[in-house]
């Protein structure tokens, strides 16, 4: 089985990447943020709970996020591995998944960390606000929100996984195809 935490901050590329891996090595992807729009779209109580968060653009409890990736892993019958997408995003988050994952037999293969300058950052989320319709895209204030606690309670995790050797950092700027081409090399190291 191979598992894969996509990492790097906000408009780094991971849903663009995400869908390309998935095409190529026929992976289950597992993003909190789609998972909780579609709480959202169909209006349950967890995304009532978690709207609140995200359109400030701060993190949803991890005692929330944590309960929806155990089920959604849960529910997840014979897949040849998960690419998880905007997740963890605090050490408390990584620490619950390798728990969660060793119970069921199953590890992290590696981290492979998109980095991104900011000012590409902003101006790659602001274009995306103009389509995505999400509440968190379209205000700087909240994008600039958005990078802080990436740099504040996320960029943590990269030295989380980095401890286990399982760390692989990529540049995120230039072709998507280019970009690809370098997360492929690394997924086929392992
Ligand atoms: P982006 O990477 O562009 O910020 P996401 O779709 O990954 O977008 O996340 C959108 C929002 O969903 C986050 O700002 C946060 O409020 C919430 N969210 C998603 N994943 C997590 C998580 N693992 N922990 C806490 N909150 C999360």
């Amino acid at each position: 089985m191979l598992n894969l935490v996509l990492f790097g901050p906000p408009g780094a590329g991971k849903g663009t990447q995400s869908e390309k891996i998935i095409a190529s090595y026929g992976l289950t992807h597992l993003s909190t943020g789609d998972l909780f729009r579609k709480h959202l779209g169909e209006g349950t109580a967890l995304g009532a709970l978690a709207k609140g968060f995200m359109d400030q653009g701060r993190l949803v409890p991890d005692e929330v996020v944590i309960q929806m990736v155990e089920d959604k892993i849960a529910t997840t019958k014979d897949s040849k591995g998960f690419i998880f997408d905007g997740f963890p995003r605090t050490t408390a988050q990584a620490e619950a998944l390798d728990a969660m994952l060793s119970k069921n037999g199953m590890k992290i293969s590696g981290m492979i960390a998109l980095e991104v300058p900011q000012a590409i950052l902003k101006e790659r989320i602001l274009e995306r606000g103009k389509t995505s319709g999400r509440v968190d895209d379209q205000e700087e204030a909240k994008i600039n929100t958005r990078i802080q606690v990436y740099l504040d309670e996320t960029l943590p995790v990269a030295a989380y996984y980095e401890r286990q050797g399982k760390f692989h950092q990529i540049v995120g700027v230039g072709k998507i195809e280019e970009i690809f081409d370098q997360i492929a090399a690394v997924i086929d190291g392992y």
